[in-house]
């Protein structure tokens, strides 16, 4: 079906595709466009639009954009806003810094329950993008002390575990009133993978960030299950919010291919007619 991925990562945050590669995915599936959503950055998408110039393929910029809530994260993400707007680069660049900061609190938890990572492979790993925690549990795979990165992130690095160290990142509601005061359209990610054993997020918070202009909720996302999928998708028919669908694509970090969710083309332009003045 010819659509919109509209949630994919690439090697500028924790992805490990370049952005010419998801181009090259995209036109291969024959997809109508592709959102490009890296964590807290818009670097990869002066390179997203250079590959699929002259192709047909839309390129929707946009970015995951970090807010936590009780020391949980949750992820908002936000598409056609003004890639020059001053408040929200300068809340993305706080949080790059603010990932590094914690970083470092992250390995010496690690070392203190005796995984011997060190802050410096994790930079390396990281490279030019902002430090996620799958960097951190890469370097943790490497030194023998797991078998793979969800292992890691199963016995420490979950937002429950033993390793995870919060974010100070701006509040929901707050991220989305950023988005939108930069002219973009905020969508509500992952709503279920949220909080301790993923018991998804509150509807009065979905509420609220509703009233501060929330357009849609990632409903289709490859790890939502049917009841998921059923909750949010009346939560989104109440509150009046787009149905979005994203695969959430991260290269080889995760089992899921590009395209494994797609938006229909009418329902990114309902998303697109959300643009202030557009
Ligand atoms: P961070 O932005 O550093 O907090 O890392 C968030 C990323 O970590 C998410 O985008 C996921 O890729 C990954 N992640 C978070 N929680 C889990 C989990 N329980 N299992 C696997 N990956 C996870
Ligand atoms: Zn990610
Ligand atoms: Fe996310
Ligand atoms: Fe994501």
């Amino acid at each position: 079906m010819p659509g919109f991925d509209m949630h994919t990562h690439t090697v500028f945050s924790d992805g490990t595709t370049t952005p010419e590669d998801n181009v090259a995915a995209a036109l291969a599936l024959g997809l109508a466009g592709l959102a490009v959503t890296d964590h807290d950055t818009t670097a990869a998408i002066s390179r997203a639009r250079a590959a699929a110039a002259g192709t047909g393929l839309e390129i929707v910029p946009g970015t995951e954009f970090s807010a936590e809530l009780d020391e949980t994260s949750v992820h908002v993400l936000g598409y056609w806003f003004d890639l020059g707007d001053e408040p929200l680069q300068a809340e993305m660049d706080r949080l790059r810094n603010e990932r590094e900061r914690r970083a470092d609190e992250i390995v010496v938890k690690f070392n203190e329950l005796a995984v011997p990572i060190t802050m410096q492979r994790v930079l390396e790993i990281a490279g030019a993008a902002p430090i996620g925690r799958p960097h951190i549990a890469k370097a943790v795979v490497e030194v023998g002390a797991a078998a793979t990165v969800q292992e890691v992130f199963d016995t420490w690095l979950a937002d429950d575990g033993p390793a995870y160290v919060p974010k100070y990142a701006v509040h929901p509601v707050v991220a989305v009133e950023l988005l939108v005061a930069a002219g973009g359209v905020a969508v509500l990610a992952h709503p279920a993978l949220y909080g301790r054993a993923d018991q998804g997020i509150d509807d009065d918070v979905v509420e609220a960030m509703a009233a501060a202009g929330l357009v849609g909720i990632e409903v289709d996302h490859p790890a939502h299950d049917e009841s998921a999928r059923e909750r949010y998708g009346r939560l989104a028919t109440r509150l009046g919010l787009v149905a979005v669908a994203g695969s959430d694509f991260h290269g080889e970090s995760k089992d899921v291919s590009l395209g494994d969710a797609v938006t229909a083309g009418d329902v990114v332009d309902v998303l697109r007619a959300s643009v202030r003045g557009g």
